[in-house]
């Protein structure tokens, strides 16, 4: 089995300081948090930036200072979202490519979200698969439903993304695929042959998902975008909690935990 790898993503488009007082929204603080992640074992860090007023944004500038205050510390991989968790127009929510991140989020298809809906139509993925591949960027396919598998390898078979793919299943989204192991299961088994994959579990299903990556051969995502509860009431004082208990877990069942430059391998970044 491959090591494991743990990406951290430390703030999201949504969650607010209403539901954690913890949560990172600077430059400077995601950056502590993402270097404190690192420490504790994580490989990978999905970024989003806020505004000034906290709220999401894919300010170009606000990325540049994040992405730079990590690197000047720590050899993580930088995975930028494209999504921002807010309504951006296309040409927004694709720039953050220009930055060349090693992984950029690629969000497979349209899904109910909460009271609203995330549009994700197929002239922006091909828009934005293009930006990926003349940047040097590979996307992390998110998936919310089982169709958005066969909307990736469309992409694939068009030759607009590059094979072996990497997914990453988003569950326990009020909207979209609850977090159930028949879901991961399914999902897993419907992957083309040499996909890698992790798993997020949004809210309380994260911690089962999690494991079940670890002994499935998967690779787990953790932090204050998904779970705020390091369980029932109490919440996590650092994204870096989050990270340490994944690798406990994975000590369990001695399934090593990747190094940056082992991850990197692991999903053929700067191949
Ligand atoms: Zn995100």
């Amino acid at each position: 089995m491959e090591k494991l790898i743990i990406t951290v993503a430390t703030t999201g488009g949504l969650t607010t300081r209403d539901k954690t007082p913890y949560l990172p929204l600077t430059p400077k603080e995601i950056a502590d948090e993402v270097v404190a992640s690192w420490k504790a074992g994580a490989a990978v860090a999905h970024i989003h930036v806020r505004d000034k007023q906290g709220r999401g944004s894919l300010d170009y500038d606000t990325y540049v200072e994040t992405v730079g205050l990590i690197k000047e510390r720590c050899d993580i991989v930088i995975n930028l979202t494209t999504s921002g968790g807010i309504d951006a127009p296309d040409d927004v929510r694709i720039r953050p490519t220009d930055l060349k991140p090693e992984l950029a989020s690629f969000d497979a298809g349209s899904v109910n979200m909460g009271p609203g809906v995330f549009v994700n139509s197929m002239p922006f993925l091909e828009k934005l698969a293009k930006a990926c591949q003349e940047n040097g960027v590979k996307p992390e396919v998110e998936v919310f439903e089982a169709g958005m598998i066969n909307n990736a390898l469309m992409f694939a078979q068009k030759g607009l993304i590059a094979q072996p793919m990497h997914f990453q299943f988003v569950l326990g989204v009020p909207g979209a695929m609850p977090g159930t192991p028949r879901n991961l299961v399914h999902l897993v088994d419907s992957l083309p042959p040499g996909s890698t994959w992790s798993v997020i579990g949004v809210g309380k299903c994260h911690l089962p998902l999690a494991t079940m990556a670890i002994h499935m051969g998967g690779h787990v995502r953790v932090g204050m975008e998904d779970n705020v509860y390091l369980k029932k009431g109490v919440l996590a004082k650092s994204n870096a909690e989050f990270v340490e208990r994944i690798v406990k877990l994975a000590e369990e069942f001695e399934r090593p935990v990747a190094t940056p430059a082992e991850a990197r391998a692991i999903l053929g970044l700067g191949s």
